[in-house]
């Protein structure tokens, strides 16, 4: 499993630009193959049911590097992304406060991704296990919002804190009318529904500077940081002008 490794891609407030959180994003480097990226091993992980370690894997990573950054007075969130069949798993919430508990860290420090289509595979199963995890205090996020099997009617119900608006309508979205309609329409519909607003594939300052003025909260991309290891977390918050307002003196 040493060749598993979680990289970890920055979250930034569009008001303030502090550090917010951190997202943990599988990097596999095969010893034979080199490196395969996420999109070609999480599907056949979930078609073998191997989702299930490795998702239970990319948990304890990220909620022990959380609690690691926090004993550096590095106090950000932790999110990791679930797949369809995690959100179909009533034993989730039970391994979830597994790993908490004994740590000691707040639950809402850690946030789970996860998309529309992934819900609407089963939407009372995932109702049930969403509902759980939101009751012992985890933060929920819609991945990828936008090019899933939308339903607004769920929306309107599930226990979601967070909407991340899908990077392919961010990225297009300077030169783009119809996307720059979408992304600002979607953080109306976020913000009058009561929730949090991410933009990712934020590439550039222009996008960066549009988001702003749409009233987007949160912003994530190659503009702000690439997906990197965990050591060099410290450093960066450091380095960057952005930081999370507290002390990164260990
Ligand atoms: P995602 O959750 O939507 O993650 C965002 C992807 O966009 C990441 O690709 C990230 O590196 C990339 N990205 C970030 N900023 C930018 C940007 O400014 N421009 C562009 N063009 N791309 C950007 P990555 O790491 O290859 O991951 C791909 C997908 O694999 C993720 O999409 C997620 O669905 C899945 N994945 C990754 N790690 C895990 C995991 O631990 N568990 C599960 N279930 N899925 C994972
Ligand atoms: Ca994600
Ligand atoms: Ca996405």
């Amino acid at each position: 499993q040493r060749h598993l490794r979680l990289y970890y891609q920055p979250k930034v407030d569009l008001k303030t630009g502090q550090v917010t959180g951190v997202e943990g994003l599988l990097r596999w480097q095969h010893a034979q193959h080199g490196f395969i990226p996420p999109d070609q091993f999480i599907a056949p992980a979930e078609q073998t049911g191997l989702i299930f370690p490795l998702t239970r894997f990319v948990l304890e990573e990220a909620i022990q590097q959380c609690c690691a950054w926090h004993r550096m007075a590095l106090n950000v969130c932790i999110a990791v992304n679930l797949s369809a069949r995690n959100l179909q798993d009533p034993d989730l919430p039970r391994q979830v406060t597994e790993l908490i508990a004994p740590l000691g860290l707040d639950p809402c420090c850690l946030e789970l991704e996860l998309t529309e289509s992934a819900i609407m595979m089963n939407p009372t199963r995932a109702m049930e296990v969403l509902t759980r995890l939101h009751e012992m205090g985890v933060a929920l996020t819609i991945d990828d919002f936008g090019i899933g099997y939308s339903s607004l009617a769920y929306l309107k119900k599930l226990p979601i804190g967070t909407i991340k608006i899908d990077k392919s309508f961010v990225l297009g979205m300077m030169a783009n009318e119809n996307d720059r309609v979408i992304v600002r329409s979607t953080i109306d519909l976020g913000h009058n529904l009561g929730k949090k607003v991410v933009a990712e594939g934020v590439e550039n300052q222009a996008i960066w500077d549009q988001l702003v003025a749409f009233g987007c909260d949160l912003a994530q991309g190659y503009h702000i940081s690439r997906p990197m290891p965990a050591a060099d977390l410290p450093a960066w918050i450091s380095q960057s002008s952005l930081g999370t307002g507290v002390s990164t003196a260990s």
